[in-house]
């Protein structure tokens, strides 16, 4: 248990119905009580008033939770002060639990101490981080899955077989006069194995569900793109997250597809603006297809496909593309033989045709893989490439076993496997790695 306590505001800053502000600690009930005229009890919303204790002035009128330990989400005493939710008010009671003992919280302590303290693993703390950044209900599911612990659960099994087998092994090295029981290990390395890799099956899909595909719209101006991105909007009554993109200036907006956030790449840029002069547009397409996963090409199919297409469709090399034949309600002069890649008819101004883009969008996305809703999804990239490295271990254990190598070259390989799946879940993880997973969380999470 720690020794400090911390504080933080846990909601977002601006104005709102209410805010919250956070303490966790032995001081978290102390620290309330100097400040809070009401009384406290335990797992009830407490009215009463905040007062500045060294002038008794009353900065705002509260309901107080005070959640002892260890049910709480830290395991340690929990006092969440819910206030008016405006900027004063929350920095002010802020300021005063702080000089009253309190600490900020750095990025993701309460979840960091939630895991430190034993009451959610690794896994499960970096699925509230998924929880809370979810772009779609089946991103939200996953997470959800997460912090239920289901993958941790797959492998807390993997885990026992290699350890049962490992402590057979170390007891032959460590007894070898003694006659120690022969036991049966190949199968269920075998069978530790194919749980792995069935879980590695999932990742590149479950990742998708996670993050999103990048995807870049691109054509040459009046091809019909922006009438496409409306279609794709309204098809699907999507919820269009404006959320801040890597770079400081761009916002991205993410279309939810059957469950899979595509992420728009410059649509701002490339789409918005009508004005820009041709070459700058071609400059843009570049950069966006640069950094997408994926490219719908939008080709003008009233038109034949002409040179400023071209200099297009030379930007996608060899990225994975889709092309949308728009306008396929006028009559059609595109040759698209000429094209290398799958065209889907669309028309932007109908409606026809967006279904089956949308279905290539998934199927593109996915590898043509179908998910099964309640499925166990590997979704966190640093999970798939752990795991990767807990298969190669394990793959050369069982061919160590098959070609007869001593007893301690297998335990090594066993005892890396093992050590890379603690790696998921918490128990053999490095202090710099978990820094790194919760500077990602945001402050009060
Ligand atoms: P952008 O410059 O590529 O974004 O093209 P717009 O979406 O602004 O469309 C250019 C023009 O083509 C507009 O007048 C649209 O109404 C029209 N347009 C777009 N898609 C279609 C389509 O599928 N069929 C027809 N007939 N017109 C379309």
């Amino acid at each position: 248990m720690y020794q400090d306590t911390i504080a933080a505001i846990s909601t977002p800053l601006g104005e709102g119905g209410i805010g919250i502000v956070r303490l966790s600690g032995k001081e978290a009930r102390p620290i309330a009580e100097r400040i809070f005229r009401g009384s406290l009890s335990d797992r009830r919303l407490n009215y009463g008033h905040i007062i500045d204790p060294d002038h008794g002035d009353v900065i705002d009128e509260v309901l107080v939770c005070y959640m002892a330990a260890p049910h709480t989400y830290t395991r340690e005493d929990v006092v969440e002060i819910d206030c008016h939710g405006g900027p004063v008010p929350l920095q002010r009671i802020l300021e005063l639990v702080l000089r009253c003992g309190a600490r900020l919280a750095n990025p993701g302590e309460f979840t960091l101490r939630a895991f430190l303290n034993g009451r959610i693993d690794l896994a499960q703390a970096e699925s509230v981080l998924d929880i809370v950044r979810a772009r779609t209900e089946a991103s939200l599911r996953l997470a959800v899955q997460g912090l239920e612990g289901r993958l941790s659960a797959a492998i807390k099994n993997v885990r026992s077989q290699l350890m049962s087998a490992l402590a057979y092994l170390t007891a032959r090295i460590d007894f070898p006069e003694d006659e120690i029981e022969p036991q049966e290990i190949v199968q269920p390395l075998n069978e530790a194995l194919q749980s792995l890799q069935e879980l590695i099956a999932t990742a590149d899909s479950g990742i998708v569900y996670r993050q999103g595909v990048r995807t870049a719209i691109v054509g040459r101006p009046n091809v019909g793109k922006s009438s496409l991105l409306n279609q794709l909007l309204r098809q699907d009554r999507s919820i269009v997250t404006p959320v801040p993109g890597t770079t400081r200036d761009t916002i991205e907006e993410v279309v939810n597809v059957k469950g899979i956030p595509f992420v728009l790449v410059d649509t701002a840029g490339i789409i918005r603006s009508k004005e820009l002069v041709e070459s700058l547009g071609v400059e843009r397409s570049r950069k966006a297809v640069e950094q997408a996963d994926l490219v719908i090409l939008v080709i003008d199919t009233s038109e034949p496909i002409t040179d400023a297409d071209r200099e297009i469709i030379d930007l996608i090399g060899d990225k994975a593309a889709l092309v949308a034949a728009n306008k396929c309600d006028l009559p059609q002069q595109a040759d698209l033989s000429e094209l290398r890649w799958e065209a889907v008819l669309t028309s932007a101004l109908s409606g026809e045709g967006l279904a089956q883009l949308e279905e290539r969008m998934v199927n593109l996305a996915l590898g043509g893989k179908v998910f099964v809703s309640d499925a166990l999804m590997v979704h966190n990239p640093r999970h798939k490439s752990t795991l990767e490295r807990a298969e190669g271990s394990l793959t050369q254990a069982l061919s160590g076993i098959a070609s007869s190598m001593p007893d301690d070259f297998i335990t090594i390989d066993l005892t890396a496997a093992l050590n890379a799946l603690g790696e998921i879940t918490g128990e053999t993880v490095q202090e710099d790695l978990l820094e790194t997973i919760f500077s990602n969380f945001c402050v009060g999470k």
